[in-house]
């Protein structure tokens, strides 16, 4: 596996990979939700590349860029056993230089939701997502969908550009007692990791009242709201009964939705998801 810093040596050493390329970019602190994505792509594709950076340009002022986990040695021998040919690892200044001023904004599909409570988020992912794109020319890009709407975003970002790249969204990956993984899990201190199921909790307790036969968008979102109130370490952020691809919130009976929430336990956040009804 090479493990690449400058942009240079990333497009030399992508023009020597066969194609197709699958991309899994990350921002380390890997674990299985990242190498289920880092596998199907070594399964679907002749060249595997990822990257680890983890992007100043998506966290507001006020969040965890430097408290965010990292442990590089780990996260390339984990990606190395999972058959990754390529990792680009750049600086904030090779993503960055001095002067940069170009952003990618994509708009309704990255205003509500986490778009709401997170300014600017999405304008860092996307324009960072799409400087990967231009760097590696993956024929192929895989993203978790734990994080539904990046993943939205993501898409409505390569078809407005005309990014030749098929976008794969891979099923959410969670320990045993539903917790999605995330890197962030590593800031829960030991009782606020028993009250961090609560999310799975709610959104297939919803999920399960839907399957009865309850329809109703509102119904469904005071019934999440009301699990996650009745955790004490857990504070609500927002729950949604959303359109799975406008991401607009639904009103009255739904036949296919997203489910989703963000909710802070101390101060770590977390979000979740489920899709009710087909793909
Ligand atoms: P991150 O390092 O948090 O930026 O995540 C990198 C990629 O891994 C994104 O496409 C995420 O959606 C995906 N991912 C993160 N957690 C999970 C999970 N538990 N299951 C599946 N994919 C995930």
């Amino acid at each position: 596996m090479k493990v690449i810093t400058t942009l240079d040596d990333l497009r030399h050493a992508r023009a020597a990979l066969l194609g197709p390329v699958g991309l899994v970019p990350t921002m380390g602190y890997l674990h299985d939700g990242h190498l289920s994505l880092a596998r199907r792509a070594r399964a679907e594709c002749a060249s595997v590349a990822a990257s680890i950076f983890v992007n100043p340009a998506q966290f507001s002022p006020s969040e965890d860029l430097v408290a965010y986990p990292r442990d590089l040695p780990r996260d390339l021998a984990l990606l190395e056993a999972a058959g990754v040919d390529l990792v680009w690892t750049p600086t904030p200044e090779i993503v960055y230089p001095a002067g940069f001023q170009t952003w990618v904004t994509v708009e309704e599909v990255a205003r509500p939701l986490e778009g709401a409570h997170r300014p600017g988020h999405f304008r860092g992912v996307a324009t960072v997502v799409a400087k990967l794109f231009n760097a590696f020319q993956p024929q192929r890009a895989y993203f978790g969908q734990k994080d539904a709407q990046q993943a939205a975003v993501i898409r409505q970002m390569a078809r407005d550009l005309d990014f030749p790249v098929e976008i794969v969204i891979c099923p959410t990956v969670r320990e045993h007692d539903g917790l999605a993984m995330s890197s962030r899990n590593a800031y829960l201190n030991t009782g606020q990791r028993a009250a961090a199921p609560v999310l799975f909790r709610a959104l297939s307790t919803a999920a399960m009242v839907w399957t009865a036969g309850e329809r109703d968008a509102e119904g469904l979102r005071l019934l999440m709201a009301e699990i996650i109130d009745a955790e004490p370490l857990a504070r609500r952020q927002y729950v949604s009964v959303a359109d799975p691809v406008t991401l607009q919130e639904m009103e009255g009976p739904v036949a296919h939705a997203l489910l989703s929430m963000a909710v802070t336990i101390g101060r770590t956040r977390l979000i979740d998801n489920l899709v009710l009804g087909d793909d």
